[in-house]
This record gives C-alpha cells, sequence and structure tokens, in this order.
C-alpha cells in the first residue's frame, strides 16, 4: 500500500518541485469499526469458550479478531453476480478448509450482507450473525485434519468503509467502475472469509456482470460465456493468496492486453481518466518487474497487470495479487513510476511472501519502499544512498520515534514503517555488503514463497547469510525509540 500524502513526501524528497492538492475525502459518516485497543489485543480475548469450538478470532496481537480459529482454508470459490440495482450482489461462496482441531462450530468472516443458507460438505448447516462473525454449526462433528466444504449464499449491498488515513476502502463504486480495495481488511466486505495473511488459499473468482462491462481479477482469465444480457468472467488465482489482495473491478473500463515472458499481461483503466500518462506508467509494469527480478529472484505469478480507479474518496494505491490497484491520482501527478515501483515490490514483498502478524508490516512496507528508491536511482534520480544520507540527517526526524518493527495497531501505516523500514535494510546493506544483502533478499523470497514470514525469520536469515551478529543493527533500527548509529 502506498498513501496519497505519502507519495507526495516522497516526491519532494525526489526533488520535483509538484504539489499534491489536498485529497478531498466526502464527509460521509465513518462506519469502519473501531480498531482494537492494545488492551484488547490478548490472545486470551478470541480463545475458544467450548472444546470443539473454532475461536472468533487468531489472537493477531495488533487486530485480535481478524480471521477465525481451528481451520486452515485451501480454495475459496466465489461466484458473484452484480446487480441488478447498483452496488447490489449476490454471492454463491464455497470455502474448503482443513480442520486444525476437532470443531462442533467455527466462524467465518462477513461484514454486513444477508445470507441465506449455509451448508457444510452438502447438509445444511445453521448460522448466526454476531458483528462481522458468521457462526456456523455444521449437522455433524468435523474430525481433525478433515476437509470440508462450507457453501455460503449470501447477498445484498456491501458497506463502504471509511478510514480517516486512508479514506474509502473495501467493496465500492466510482464513475462507472465497481472495485475492491483495502488493508488490513477488505474481503470481509464481499465475501465470507478467514480474513488473516496468516490463510492464505487459492481463489476462483467468477463475476457475472451486465455485458456491457469489462471485468478484470487476480490472475488468469479461464473464460468467460455470455447467458442473455449478462457474461460471466471465470478468474483463476493458482499461487496462495492473502484475504486483503483478492480484488475485482468491473465496469467502464479499457484494457490492453499482451503477454510477457508467456504470461498474460492485462492493464485496466477507468474509462473516465483520460488517456495519456496513466497508461503510460502502468505500461512500465514488466520493464520494472524485469528489474526487480534480477535483485529478488523471479516474478512469483503466472499474470501481470493494474487496475487503475478513479475514485478521489480512495487515499491509497494497494498491491493487489498480479493486479495491483492504482488511484488514478497517484499517477497523474508527476510520479509516473514511483508508485508502480512500490506496488510490483510488493508482488514479492507482501504477496509471495506476506506477513505472519500484523506488526511485521515492515516486512511489506519497508521493502517496498526500498526496492521504489532502487528503481528511482536505476531510472537516474536520487541513489538509495543519497536518501538514506538525507532521511538519516535529521536528527527530530519524527522517524526515530516510532520503531517500524512494532509500530502500534494505529500505526501500520506510518511513515517510519515505510521509510525508516526502507533504511533499516539499507543499513544492513552497508554492514553485510552487496552480495550478502542481495542474496539475504533472494532467499528470504524463495524460503517463504507463496507462504509467510516474520522479523526474527528475516533476522536469523540475514545473519546466517552474512556471518554476523547483527541483533544491535535490527534492535536499533526496528526497535529503537531514538535515531540510530550511522552503519
Ligand atoms: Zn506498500
Amino acid at each position: 500500500m502506498r498513501q496519497v500524502g505519502r507519495r507526495h513526501r516522497w516526491v519532494l524528497a525526489g526533488g520535483l518541485a509538484v504539489v499534491l492538492a489536498g485529497c478531498s475525502w466526502s464527509s460521509k459518516p465513518i462506519s469502519l469499526p473501531p480498531v482494537p485497543t492494545p488492551e484488547a489485543a490478548s490472545p486470551s480475548a478470541v480463545e475458544s469458550s467450548a472444546p470443539g469450538v473454532g475461536a472468533p478470532g487468531l489472537g493477531d496481537p495488533y487486530f485480535p479478531t481478524y480471521g477465525n480459529g481451528g481451520y486452515d482454508v485451501t480454495t475459496y470459490d466465489l461466484k458473484v453476480t452484480l446487480g441488478p440495482a447498483a452496488g447490489h450482489l449476490s454471492g454463491d461462496a464455497t470455502i474448503t478448509a482443513t480442520a486444525k482441531q476437532d470443531l462442533t462450530r467455527f466462524d467465518l468472516d462477513l461484514h454486513g450482507l444477508t445470507v441465506d443458507s449455509v451448508t457444510v460438505d452438502g447438509a445444511a448447516a445453521t448460522f448466526t450473525r454476531t458483528g462481522d462473525e458468521l457462526v456456523v454449526t455444521p449437522a455433524g462433528k468435523l474430525a481433525t485434519g478433515k476437509s470440508f466444504a462450507t457453501r455460503v449464499r449470501y447477498a445484498g449491498s456491501p458497506e463502504a468503509n471509511r478510514d480517516p488515513q486512508l479514506g474509502s476502502t473495501g467493496f465500492l463504486s466510482s464513475k462507472g467502475v465497481t472495485f475492491v480495495a483495502g488493508e488490513p481488511e477488505s474481503a470481509t466486505s464481499w465475501f465470507p472469509v478467514n480474513d488473516h495473511p496468516s490463510d492464505k488459499a487459492r481463489y476462483s473468482i467468477t463475476i457475472t456482470a451486465p455485458n456491457a462491462d469489462n471485468v478484470i481479477s487476480n490472475g488468469v482469465l479461464q473464460g468467460k460465456e455470455t447467458t442473455g444480457g449478462q457474461t460471466t468472467w471465470r478468474w483463476s488465482e493458482s499461487a496462495p493468496m492473502a484475504p486483503y489482495l483478492v480484488t475485482f473491478a468491473a465496469g467502464d473500463l479499457r484494457i490492453a492486453e499482451s503477454t510477457h515472458n508467456g504470461k498474460p499481461v492485462r492493464l485496466a483503466v477507468s474509462e473516465s481518466v483520460p488517456q495519456g500518462l496513466v497508461d503510460t506508467a502502468i505500461a512500465k509494469t514488466t520493464a520494472i518487474c524485469d528489474y526487480f527480478e534480477q535483485y529478488f529472484g523471479p516474478y512469483p505469478f503466472d499474470a501481470y497487470g493494474a487496475i487503475v480507479i478513479d475514485d478521489p474518496s480512495v487515499g491509497f494505491s494497494l498491491e493487489t495479487q498480479t493486479r495491483p490497484t492504482y488511484t488514478a491520482m497517484m499517477l497523474q501527478d508527476g510520479d509516473l513510476d514511483g508508485v508502480v515501483a512500490h506496488e510490483l515490490a510488493h508482488q514479492w514483498f507482501g504477496d509471495a511472501v506476506s506477513v505472519a502478524q500484523w506488526k511485521d508490516i515492515w516486512l511489506n512496507e519497508g521493502f517496498a519502499t526500498y526496492a521504489q528508491w532502487m528503481w528511482l536511482e536505476h531510472t537516474g534520480n536520487v541513489s538509495v544512498k543519497d536518501t538514506f544520507e538525507r532521511l538519516w540527517s535529521s536528527k527530530s526526524s519524527p522517524l526515530w520515534t516510532v520503531p517500524p518493527g512494532d509500530p502500534g495497531n494505529q500505526r501500520v501505516f506510518n511513515n517510519s514503517v515505510y521509510s525508516r523500514g526502507g533504511m533499516t535494510l539499507e543499513a544492513l546493506r552497508l554492514t553485510v555488503g552487496d552480495d550478502a544483502f542481495f542474496q539475504i533478499l533472494k532467499t528470504w523470497v524463495t524460503d517463504h514463497k507463496f507462504g509467510n514470514g516474520s522479523t526474527p525469520q528475516f533476522i536469523a536469515l540475514a545473519e546466517k547469510i552474512s556471518g554476523k551478529d547483527l541483533d544491535q543493527l535490527f534492535q536499533q533500527w526496528l526497535y529503537g525509540k531514538t535515531r540510530p548509529d550511522h552503519p
């Protein structure tokens, strides 16, 4: 994710005298559920209350109610029909999971919408709704290790979330395009899900929309069929994906198709955006990926692409898997490739390798920021070293008071997570040398690809490859509350 305001700071740092007009967020009431306080962040808050009951949250230290305990999802088969009224959908989701404990009851996460029926392995199940929990009681006990399929049929008008920093998130519609984008949560707004990046799964995403709409989603288009006035588009993402990276866009989109390295490339832009700067920026997608491959290892996925939406209430761009979602204003204002490089770097760091807990968010944002600095240097702009030195030279920078390795659940998108996170990698590079540094990055992706990684695992890998004791370096850069020593 890259926020509008933050990109603005980065543009100034890059020496371009571009002033971004304030992003005008609407004054609609905020419907975002309150962020749990750190005091509530005890795993005990989400422990099972009885044997056989899956916990209503995974106990993430920052967001303990996110996700659910007791099972692990392997595949989502989502069938969503848009309409007939604007903003309305009907859904038919089959979630195949493996029980990690004996289960007599388990939860899925779903915000709003009306659930019509739930079956487990074809047998009717009873269900209740409590807040954003869909509580399912199957007809019989699910034994540990059993694979089971939960089918949920539902309908309604998804509610957009409002975040004071990010603007609108979730299931949104603007200028004739319906789309989904949001972090750390967005999936719950449109399908029943185990909504935490530690439970990655494969996805089939089938969207039915009026014939006039173009539809794009994650991964590879498997086919489309037209029946009467509607067309059904069948997409699949074969690599495991965290729920917040699942997306689609449908409506008035212009689409440029090609192939690169034998993989499909699909670039979709809201028709309301004038042809020009935006198309030029996202056309660099494959060149940027080819550049990153040299340093991070092979591009991890089976497809390339981009989705550009035109919604001034969205204050961020997001690394949705294989198809980053860009808000047009971030591409139209002078920063032609910075944000594209940032979201594409996330395909390695964030998407292929996902955080195990949200407190490790610097593993996504610090790495994507560092890669963005590398692209800037590669294209003849400021060097990574100069970027580092400029940021380090400020003794009273707010970066020094927020530890990027544990920023707190209200500050997961704080500038420190991005900039000081990126500086942490430059400090590592200056300490271990280029060869060891890039071997660490490549090995990190190889070791954790399609799974999750944690900060202690990254530190252990860096020490193993470099042969150096790096405790003090990481302690200062990730967890200290004063300016670290210059490496
Ligand atoms: Zn990011």
